[in-house]
């Protein structure tokens, strides 16, 4: 999959493109992040990107022209979708990422200043949010999307089944982990995990990533997916929560 993305500050996706699982699948030429400088796509001397805003009040506005001049340059490569982040998108979760994945390529614009002329909107397929919250610019939410969608795509996380176990994959917070040792301070793992016993091993785990949704993310359980047993476990929880 091919991320382009427009931004005023390429260097900050120079890290993040040469680590971790970003960073391996790019080396496997599983991923391609490519920057391309906003600045590059103006055409006066002092290659101005923004604005005063129209009707008066604070801050700038980002300029049109050279978002759509950018876009297009980038399309004559190639189709592709094009994502602007901004605060009042949909908000970006692992279903969207999941989608996102499946793209052959994905152009990310990442605003600054007090946000985008409102005409840039309709050069977009997406407009997302990674959350109700404001950020300085489009850079940070870049990171998050192309991290999130990038390890989704088929051949970068070596076994298949790990992004599936994943908290949100399936609707529901992931199970608690553990790792060597046994025994930290008196804090014991469970003796379940030690048995050897896989059947017994997956439920354990199927009820523990339950349990801990209904605790955090009681929200998640009405769109899970879940079976009958999941429901009879989840019942026995909240009979004995109200038993305390
Ligand atoms: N005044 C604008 C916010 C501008 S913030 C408004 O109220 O909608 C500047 C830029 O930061 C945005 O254009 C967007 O690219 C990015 N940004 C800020 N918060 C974000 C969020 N929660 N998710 C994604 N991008 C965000």
């Amino acid at each position: 999959m091919i991320f382009d993305i427009l931004t005023l500050f390429p260097e900050y996706f120079s890290e993040h493109r040469r680590h971790g699982v970003v960073g391996r699948a790019a080396a496997k030429g599983l991923i391609e992040l490519n920057t391309h400088n906003l600045r590059d796509y103006t055409t006066d001397k002092h290659r101005t990107t923004d604005d005063t805003p129209y009707g008066g009040g604070h801050g700038m506005v980002m300029k049109v022209e050279p978002v759509v001049r950018a876009l297009e340059a980038l399309k004559e490569g190639g189709p592709a979708k094009v994502a602007l982040t901004t605060p009042q998108g949909v908000s970006f979760d692992q279903g969207l990422a999941s989608d996102l994945s499946q793209l052959p390529r994905l152009i990310i614009v990442c605003g600054r200043y007090e946000g985008y002329d409102e005409r840039i909107r309709a050069f977009a397929d997406y407009e997302i949010s990674i959350g109700d919250y404001v950020l300085s610019g489009g850079e940070a939410a870049a990171l998050v999307i192309t991290d999130a969608v990038a390890r989704l795509v088929p051949g970068v996380l070596g076994e298949p089944g790990s992004a599936e176990s994943d908290s949100f994959s399936a609707g529901l917070l992931e199970y608690p982990q553990y790792t060597r040792p046994e025994d930290f301070r008196g804090m014991r793992v469970p003796d379940v995990l030690l048995s050897g016993n896989h059947a017994e091993i997956e439920r354990w785990r199927r009820h523990e990533g339950l349990r801990r949704t209904f605790q955090r993310r009681p929200d998640l359980l009405e769109s899970a997916q879940l079976t009958e047993e999941d429901r009879a476990f989840l019942e026995s929880i909240k009979r004995a929560g109200q038993k305390t």
